[in-house]
């Protein structure tokens, strides 16, 4: 990797603004190909200490996530520090008698299971820290990408020929292309003029970090209720200890309710409020919350300017995909400029630009509207679409083809894929 005091008033392929997981991505695949690129972050992550307990934010990768990261070189990485293999997910919706108590049978339950599909695990739950570190340690093996971090951008111009970007020290980096990688709340979105259809959601997802008895488990599971979602994600053991990512999705009152309560009230009323599958609970480690929305990017590109990740796309979490997401706009968007880049094109085009959103908007467009019919037809009491979804769950609790049809959807091997997201 350059060396931050040699860069002044340089030249680069590509300027890309975010080095979190999906900056951090793309700077590796277009590195690896011998593209020259600088990247930005304004903060980086603390380093990675064994034994020390879970982060509160983590992702569920997909199994075409894990492809696109052992191609780049990261995996290994993020595999030495630690991450939690899932083979199973259970879904089903909690059905309760006129009283008020739920039912202990559950006819509307679906259990994916990564052997019908001869696949060892479904996916990984990681740290997003981990994740980034993996990326980043790579990133700095590769002589053609310099990381500027932590680094503050005075301005961004895209009002010129090319891209610009001053520092606040006023070093100038210029290119043919600026890549957005910076996020749900992006600068280089709106500097490039770049509009967004946003719908909020009335829940809110409350995130909590617990330590469990009874070992690491390879089962993720989700039980809808009126409210939202209440889900549980396995994470590795550390130190002999057991923990878990509690999913918690609420209304906004009830949310700011729980977050108010001391660690034993929480503990209690996760206890007594969860599923029968919640282990023994030990202790809490850590709580957040997150208000959720849906923002889709009106274009991928202006100005010389292109957007990836979440500051493209942000979905409701409820089947952990942004993430997975964001990584296969790494893989189409790198394919893309790099042929381009071969080719002699100028990276910043329109009609390599096209190329890039024309293989993105409709599959990123799919799963967004796939999550909110879920959660549609899932925070609504009405009787005959309760009837339905029950019914549905049912039927492909026992359809195997169409659960496998589910499965390969969710880990991103239905479908065209780019050359980094395939085994290798
Ligand atoms: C509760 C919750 C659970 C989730 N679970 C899952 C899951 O299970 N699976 C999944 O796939 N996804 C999941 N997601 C989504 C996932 O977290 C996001 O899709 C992912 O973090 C987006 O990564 P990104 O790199 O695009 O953006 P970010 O992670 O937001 O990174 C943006 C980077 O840009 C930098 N930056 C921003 N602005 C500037 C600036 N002006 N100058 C310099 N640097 C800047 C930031 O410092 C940061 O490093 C979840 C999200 C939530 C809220």
């Amino acid at each position: 990797m350059g060396s931050q005091a040699m860069v002044k008033s340089e030249n680069f392929d590509v300027l890309v603004v975010g080095a979190g997981m999906v900056g951090a991505a793309i700077a590796c695949a277009l590195g690896l190909k011998g593209v020259r690129v600088a990247v930005f972050d304004r903060a980086l992550p603390a380093s990675f200490e064994p034994d020390q307990l879970p982060d509160l934010r983590v992702s569920a990768l997909s199994y075409a996530s894990e492809q696109i990261l052992k191609n780049l070189g990261a995996w290994q990485y993020m595999e030495a520090m630690r991450m939690c293999p899932y083979r199973r997910m259970a879904v089903w919706e909690k059905l309760h008698f006129p009283s008020g108590r739920e039912l202990d049978k559950r006819p509307n339950q679906t259990v994916f299971d990564a052997a019908d599909i001869r696949q060892e695990q479904l996916g990984f739950i990681v740290e997003n820290r981990v994740t980034q570190l993996g990326l980043l340690k790579r990133l700095d093996e590769l002589k053609s990408v310099t990381l500027l971090a932590p680094a503050t951008i005075k301005s961004l111009n895209l009002k010129g020929s090319k891209p610009e970007i001053t520092l606040e020290d006023d070093r100038l980096f210029t290119a043919d292309l600026l890549i957005g990688a910076d996020g749900a709340q992006s600068r280089v979105r709106d500097q490039a003029n770049i509009r967004l259809d946003t719908r909020e959601y009335e829940q809110q997802c409350l995130v909590a970090t617990v330590e469990v008895e009874g070992g690491m488990q390879d089962i993720t599971w989700q039980a809808f209720t009126r409210t939202g979602p209440e889900a549980f994600l396995p994470l590795p053991d550390i130190d002999g200890k057991s923990y878990a990512s509690i999913v918690w999705y609420n209304l906004p009152e009830n949310v700011q309710k729980l977050m108010k309560l001391s660690d034993s009230e929480f503990l209690e009323e996760l206890s007594t409020t969860f599923p029968k599958e919640l282990p023994p609970l030990v202790k809490l480690h850590e709580r957040g919350f997150f208000p959720l929305a849906r923002r889709h990017a009106m274009n991928y590109f202006a100005n010389g300017a292109v957007l990836a990740g979440d500051s493209a796309h942000t979905i409701n979490p409820l089947a952990g995909q942004g993430v997975n997401l964001g990584f296969q706009d790494v893989a189409w968007l790198a394919e893309i400029l790099t042929d381009a880049h071969e080719a002699g094109e100028s990276l910043g085009s329109s009609e390599v630009l096209q190329r890039y959103e024309k293989a993105r908007r409709r599959d990123n467009q799919l799963m967004m509207s796939t999550m909110d019919a879920f959660y549609h037809a899932f925070s609504n009491d009405n009787a005959p679409l309760k009837v339905l979804r029950n019914v549905a769950l049912g039927i492909a609790g026992k359809s195997t083809p169409a659960v496998k049809e589910v499965m390969k959807y969710a880990m991103g091997i239905s479908g065209r894929q780019a050359k980094l997201a395939k085994a290798s």
